[in-house]
């Protein structure tokens, strides 16, 4: 235990011990649905947090990993969850925010030196294959070294990624069936929410969007909406201490959802939960847990569930 002077390391023991808590319990539980849904983080934003990892979450389907979103971490993430990194089989990117890209490449890496041998299919946004091609070049030297020194299979040849423009039929296989729409997230475009249909379970997650009907139809009837959330009277403190703090106010308020909108689109679309993520702020005292229950639920009547990482969603 780190000393009682230490207040950060102490902060970081809790967490992590906490975390692997959680771990733990999903392991020994059974999950109640075929379909299991792991939040992996549920900060807004590229900066490190102590408590919340950047926003990422994973859907596992008969033994395949289907991930939505490569926040910084999200490797370790997924091993804190107990998915082992080669039962990785699709990665999807909601939009070209670091938040949301920054461990693409490597989370495609690790997996790889983790055992993944088979096939990653990887869609989204441009330039997302060029990113792909970039980052296999940039690692091109370690890559080469564990091929022919650890007899791994070449890694490029695994990874097959798909840009997408428009909303629509993403992908369908033995598991899911995939689709999207186009969210607003100015001057992000296109940023897109996915929806995953799958035979006992539907899934929406929003990306970063500010309100918006589109999603409202693909969310329609879902089990989950996973829903990125904004709480306006914050937004001051979280960003007092930044260089560049008015211009980030004015477009974080421009293109993100207020928690209370989250709960309105929950209940127009009909979903049976609403699990708020992408929280921003991520981390502040001032604003309590019951503070974003009570204001998601103050249009909508399901359930609403508030965000952790390694939370197993029910
Ligand atoms: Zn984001
Ligand atoms: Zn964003």
């Amino acid at each position: 235990m780190p000393s009682r002077g230490c207040l950060i390391s102490r902060r970081q023991f809790v967490a992590s011990v906490s975390q692997a808590a959680i771990a733990e319990r999903l392991r020994a539980q059974p999950a109640a649905h075929r379909t299991r849904l792991i939040l992996l983080g549920t900060a807004g934003g590229p900066r490190p947090r102590l408590t919340r990892a950047a926003p990422s979450q994973v859907i596992l389907v008969n033994g395949a990993a289907y991930v939505i979103d490569c926040g910084n971490g999200v490797a370790g993430q997924l091993v804190r969850a107990g998915v082992p990194l080669r039962s990785l089989r699709h990665i999807f990117i909601t939009h070209q925010h670091s938040d949301h890209t920054a461990d693409y490449g490597n989370l495609l890496l690790i997996a790889w030196t983790s055992g993944l041998q088979t096939r990653v299919d990887t869609w989204g946004p441009a330039p997302l294959e060029k990113m792909t091609r970039l980052f296999f070049e940039m690692n091109e030297s370690d890559i080469r070294t564990r091929v022919a020194d650890e007899g791994r299979v070449p890694l490029a040849p695994l990874v097959f990624s798909h840009e997408r423009r428009s909303g629509g039929a993403v992908m369908k296989d033995g598991n899911l069936t995939v689709t999207c729409a186009l969210v607003e997230h100015p001057p992000v475009a296109p940023a897109f929410a996915y929806r995953f249909d799958s035979a006992d379970r539907s899934i929406v997650i929003s990306g970063d969007t500010k309100p918006s009907e589109e999603l409202v139809r693909l969310a329609h009837g879902a089990d989950v909406l996973i829903h990125e959330a904004l709480f306006p009277s914050a937004v001051d403190r979280l960003v007092a201490m930044l260089p560049n703090s008015a211009a980030l106010k004015r477009s974080i308020l421009s293109h993100h959802t207020p928690v209370e909108e989250a709960g309105r689109i929950a209940q127009e679309a009909g979903v049976k939960t609403l699990v708020l993520s992408h929280l921003i702020p991520a981390e502040d005292p001032e604003v309590s847990d019951e503070m974003w229950l009570n204001a998601a639920r103050r249009y909508f009547k399901g359930r609403v569930v508030l965000g952790r990482d390694l939370l197993e969603v029910d």
